[in-house]
Order: structure tokens, then sequence, then C-alpha cells
């Protein structure tokens, strides 16, 4: 199946045990590679900020975060085969992580926190490696010294946690001198395994209503979710026009 695009974003048509066979091949290669799941929020911040869209574009692998993205590929005649959401290939990666001996490294969200998601990981995955951790609030000045730490830990898989797209431009700027085969922006993947907040039940992610429930818990997301309407009538324009 070759490549879709949703608002000019690549979008790479795999399931989740495609994409970790995807991650699998990357760790052999030992080359830095940079992985994004990309929801429909961020899909339509990247189509008015072509920075983002190139940086995006550049990605190795692009996953569907969410059953905005799947709907409009839909619309456009390229249908994607499933939702693969950061926390779901986080999860899974684990689990062949935890077989295979890669080893992990934890970056972002408040002090504690990684350290916290890190432990919940190693209990629900024996044999998991945790490299290192480190909070997401650091100075500009103190930059220098996580790349240090990072580069002395030598992990497989790099997950970086600041909430998108800051995770995707900080991973874009600091690859190719991190040296890690995998790094993978996860949003706020740290807070829902360190119990922070809680993940949507499974039957309202089956009526697409994640967002919803994530508005209710975090009111002050309200003003992002506005993305999701002009995500919406972009792509209803853009599959109109195809027709
Ligand atoms: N965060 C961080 N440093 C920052 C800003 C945010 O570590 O400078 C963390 C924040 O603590 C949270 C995550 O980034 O853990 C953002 O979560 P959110 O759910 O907003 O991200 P999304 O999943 O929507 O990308």
């Amino acid at each position: 199946m070759s490549s879709c695009y949703v608002l000019g974003n690549r979008v790479d048509p795999l399931t989740l045990a495609g994409a970790v066979a995807r991650v699998t091949e990357f760790i052999r290669a030992g080359t830095p590679h940079h992985v994004v799941t990309l929801n429909a929020e961020i899909a339509y911040r990247a189509y008015c900020e072509p920075e983002l869209q190139a940086l995006i574009n550049r990605a190795h692998l692009v996953t569907a975060d969410g059953a905005g993205i799947l709907w409009a590929a839909r619309k456009l005649g390229t249908p994607l085969p499933e939702r693969v959401t950061g926390i779901d290939l986080l999860q899974a990666l684990a689990v062949a992580g935890a077989r295979q001996g890669w080893r992990f490294y934890l970056y972002g969200a408040a002090p504690g926190v990684a350290e916290a998601a890190a432990a919940r990981l190693q209990k629900e995955h024996p044999g998991l490696v945790v490299a290192g951790t480190s909070h997401g609030y650091l100075s500009s000045r103190e930059i220098p010294g996580l790349i240090e730490a990072i580069k002395a830990a030598r992990p497989h898989i790099l997950l970086v946690g600041l909430g998108a797209p800051k995770q995707e431009y900080w991973i874009a700027s600091h690859l190719e001198e991190l040296q890690v085969p995998v790094a993978m922006g996860v949003g706020g993947s740290f807070d829902v395994l360190a119990g922070r907040v809680q993940r949507a039940p499974a039957w309202v992610q089956r009526l697409n209503l994640e967002w919803l429930y994530r508005v209710i818990q975090e009111p002050g997301r309200v003003k992002r979710t506005l993305a999701l309407p002009k995500f919406m009538l972009v792509v209803l324009r853009q599959a109109h026009k195809r027709d």
C-alpha cells in the first residue's frame, strides 16, 4: 500500500503490528529515525505551518493517531488499515522491547512522572530496560547536559513526551547529534502511564469521543479542540474537489 496524504501530511498505511515491525527494522539498522504519531489537531496545524509539515514528511514513520485521521483518509479515497495511537504503539514497543532487550529512555512530563511511567512499564513488562529518565521542564541551559546523558545511556528508543508539536521540533533538531535509532513523540502518554491522567474507557474510544473525554478532564484543552472542525472542513472541501 502506498502512503496516504492528509492535508499534505504523509501517513504510512500500517497496522499496529506493521508499525512495530518497521520500528524493529529501524533498530536493526541503527541509524537515527524519527517516528511521528499524527492526530487531526497536529495534521491541521501542520497544514497551516509549512515547517512542521516538512518535518512530518521527513519523518521515517508517521502513524494514524486517532479516528480523525482514519476518517479523513477514507474521505480522501486512500483508506488506512487502523488507528495506531502513540500510547498503543508505546505499549506494543514495550512488549517487543522487553523480549529483545531494547533500552528505553523517557524524556518529558513534570518532575517524577517519567520515573513513575518507567516503573509502570517495567512492572507490566518484566525485563524491560529503562536506560534513563528526565523531566520535560529543563531550561535551555540544561539541554546540553540532557543530550550528553541520553548519549551516554545509549537507548534504542527515546520516548519524548513534551506534547505535540514541541516534541516533534525537539526531536528533529537533536536527532542527528543523539544518534538514537528511534526517537518518538508520545505527547501526554507518561501522564497516562503514571496514572496522573485517565485514558478514556474503550467504549468512549469506540464512539470516537476520546477528544471529548480529554476536554472534560482538562478543560484547558478546549481551544485546541477547535482545530477539529477546521480540519474536517478542509478535508470535506478537498474530498469534494476530488469527486
Ligand atoms: N510537557 C513537558 N514540557 C513542556 C510542555 C509540556 O514535558 O515544556 C509535557 C506535559 O507535562 C505533558 C505533555 O508534555 O506530560 C503534554 O501532554 P498533552 O496531553 O498536552 O500532549 P498531546 O498528547 O496532546 O500531544
